[in-house]
């Protein structure tokens, strides 16, 4: 679905300052892939070249083999990959839900009556149908974060980036969206997961790290985040399970190894 070659991005501000140096991965179609790394590494710079917001200085990214450098490609890429970002606020464009919903499939011309069923449906898979004619101000930010989520549902991607989606809603808000993520999964589409929480990036298939404007470990969350030295080097907390599975083995319990989840850390103890 995605391939990065080699890519390089240098903004140009005064200290031109690499923020992609060298990235290569693929992502398959219907994968569910975490980005995790301290702040500065380079993950909302990576994600926004995933829908040709930004272009490599150098290197190439291909979204299901068009390149996204081609300016006759953009419209197919911006088509097929949605993207999510941190505040719903600054998404939300209209007053009332639905216009709000239906701003993304009209910009992309669809037709009016296909329009409203567009924006039920998305409505729906985020469980906000009851909210149609509300204005957006009077929402929580999980409800306004899922709002934003079903504009991008309505224009039908075939992948979702979502940068940091949850980073400013409150645990319940976190809760709810993660449950969406997971379901918009299941149901085929391919998500590309930036958080700095640890706990929702252990529930994606694969995790990329990124430090300093590097991929520097691709692989299962259980391989990654059972290794806690490299975690800690790296700067970030490892999931609570896996923390106290290493205090408790220094404790003298005999637990697995690569401990992930508090029911895997519950069976054990049991
Ligand atoms: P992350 O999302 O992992 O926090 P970013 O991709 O936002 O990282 O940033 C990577 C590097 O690029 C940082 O050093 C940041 O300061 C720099 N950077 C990000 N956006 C810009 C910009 N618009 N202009 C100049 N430098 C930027
Ligand atoms: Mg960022």
């Amino acid at each position: 679905m995605i391939r990065v070659e080699d890519v390089r991005h240098v903004y140009k501000t005064a200290d031109e300052r690499v923020a992609l140096d060298g990235v290569s991965c693929t992502i398959d179609d219907g994968e569910f892939v975490a980005i995790i790394g301290v702040n500065g590494s380079g993950k909302s710079t990576l994600a926004k070249h995933f829908n040709a917001l930004l272009l490599p200085t150098s290197g190439k990214i291909f979204v299901d083999g068009l390149d996204t450098a081609a300016a006759e490609n953009l419209w197919h890429v911006r088509k097929n990959i949605g993207m999510v970002f941190q505040n719903p606020d600054s998404e939300i464009v209209a007053a009332i839900v639905e216009d709000d919903v239906a701003f993304g499939p009209e910009n992309l011309g669809i037709a009016p009556e296909m329009i409203r069923q567009r924006v039920d449906l998305a409505l729906d898979a985020v469980n906000m149908s009851g909210y149609k004619n509300f204005a957006p101000s009077k929402l929580s930010g999980g409800q306004k974060q899922r709002i934003a989520i079903a504009g991008v549902i309505a224009m039908r991607p075939k992948v979702i980036v979502f940068d940091e989606p949850t980073a400013m809603l409150d645990p319940q808000g976190r809760r709810e969206i993660l449950q969406m993520v997971k379901r918009l999964h299941a149901q085929g589409l391919t998500i590309i997961y930036i958080t700095h929480f640890m706990e929702e990036a252990a529930q994606a298939q694969r995790v990329l790290v990124m430090d300093g404007g590097r991929i520097v470990r691709d692989d299962t969350p259980r391989e990654i985040f059972t290794d806690t030295n490299e975690m800690r080097r790296l700067g970030f907390d490892v999931p609570i399970a896996v923390e106290m599975s290493d205090r408790l083995r220094k404790r003298g319990f005999k637990l697995p190894k690569k401990i992930l989840t508090a029911t895997e850390l519950a069976e054990a103890l049991q």
